[in-house]
């Protein structure tokens, strides 16, 4: 039995979607993209959603557009995906790195610490889908607000420390009985290849923000800003006579086409109904199985309210040092189960050690990296399959164990 990590789901509706857009004239940013956009709304109640071609632009984008520069730092986890900060070194800012807390996600108290006159932004994340505590976090950003120098109109508006939150893994979730997308000022969603719901590759960013801000009129603004800063988008230039524009900003390119919103329709279609259900059938099943095995650190799937999106199963085995969990991940791979860790924390990256980052600096990021598997989790799995999976990885395991005890 052979088990891929994390295959696409592509099922003869996604098909259909793609291949009517490829029919129909038109495959770039259009009427698949508005209607991709109107349904994330819809899922996640979002006042105001702007689909981009990935989560790493959309990152890139609200950080230009909130004015950040050289100088001003921005509060990221150490454990993450890279793109979480290489987003803010590609707007010109500082990623400030923080430890994380047991539950994988952003410590607050880390993140009160790291706070000074010079911090702009935050960004959370939800790791594998599991929400930060959002209430927690918007507490501390005003109870800070007295500290924040804003250094244009923009942060005179919002008069705080801006929140990005990196929902790239918890589309679906819920913190508190509230989706994710309606808890911080700008939400991002990942539509890549390997996440809950993709469109191959794609960002979804939701706007959130506080009066004075119109998000309506922000999500305006802003598609334009990621169509070149162009006043009319292609696809209203093919309609006769409406052939001039004006460019209004120093603008990005990073629309998302129609043909892959296409994908991301079909996809959304049956996300709440198939693939979230399915997702968390094999999360509690796996957390049933390794429930019983004393080796075994669970993950968080619900706290009551707050409810999982079920992105990644990071299994953890108490007292496993980095060396012993790779020869472990060894012996899964060597029978055909593909296993992953979920992240590195980002301090061990060249990148990253080579600014000055220290692993020393994060020891829960490194005490959690240290000990991880992440386990396939995704709707093609069967029954049979997801079995075979728990008892090679316990196999595994425990013949590891036995041989260093
Ligand atoms: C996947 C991922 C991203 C990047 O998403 P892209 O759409 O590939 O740019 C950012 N943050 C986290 C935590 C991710 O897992």
């Amino acid at each position: 039995m052979k088990i891929p990590f994390s295959p696409p789901y592509i099922d003869e509706n996604i098909k259909n979607e793609v291949l009517d857009s490829l029919n129909s004239g038109w495959i770039t940013t259009g009427p698949k993209v508005k209607e991709l956009e109107n349904q994330i709304e819809r899922f996640c109640q979002a006042p105001k959603v702007l689909c981009v071609n990935s989560w790493t632009s959309g990152a890139l984008l609200m950080l230009k557009w909130f004015g950040i520069q050289e100088g001003d730092e921005v509060i990221v986890p150490a454990y993450t995906y890279a793109a979480t900060a290489l987003s803010v070194i590609h707007a010109g800012g500082t990623p400030v790195i923080v430890d994380v807390g047991d539950d994988f996600n952003i410590s607050m108290s880390n993140i009160e610490k790291a706070i000074n006159k010079k911090t702009k932004a935050i960004m959370p994340v939800d790791i594998g889908g599991w929400p930060c505590d959002y209430e927690a976090l918007n507490t501390l950003i005003n109870r800070k607000a007295h500290l924040f120098e804003p250094s244009n109109e923009i942060q005179e508006k919002l008069a705080r420390i801006l929140i990005i939150s990196d929902a790239a893994h918890s589309l679906g979730a819920k913190y508190r009985g509230v989706s994710v997308g309606q808890h911080t000022d700008v939400t991002i969603f990942s539509l890549h290849a390997v996440k809950n719901v993709t469109t191959a590759e794609g960002g979804a960013i939701c706007l959130n923000f506080p009066e004075p801000f119109d998000n309506a009129e922000l999500y305006a603004d802003l598609r334009c800003y990621s169509l070149n800063g162009q006043t009319k988008d292609a696809f209203t230039k093919t309609k006769a006579g409406a052939w001039r524009y004006d460019i209004v900003y120093p603008g990005l390119k990073i629309n998302m086409p129609d043909v892959l919103a296409a994908i991301g329709l079909g996809q959304l279609a049956i996300y709440k109904d198939v693939i979230l259900p399915k997702r968390k059938d094999i999360f509690l099943t796996y957390n049933k199985y390794f429930s019983e095995k004393k080796w075994a650190i669970l993950p968080n799937y619900s706290d009551g309210a707050t409810i999982s999106s079920c992105h990644i199963y990071a299994l953890r085995i108490k007292n496993v040092n980095e060396k012993q969990r790779d020869e472990i991940i060894n012996q899964i791979s060597s029978k055909d189960v593909a296993v992953n860790v979920h992240f590195q924390p980002l301090p061990l990256l060249s990148l990253f050690k080579s600014m000055g980052y220290r692993i020393e600096d994060c020891p829960t990021a490194f005490a959690l990296y240290e000990n991880e598997i992440s386990l396939p989790i995704y709707p093609q799995l069967t029954k049979e399959e997801i079995i075979h999976v728990c008892e090679t990885v316990a196999s595994c395991v425990e013949s590891v164990l036995m041989a260093t005890t």
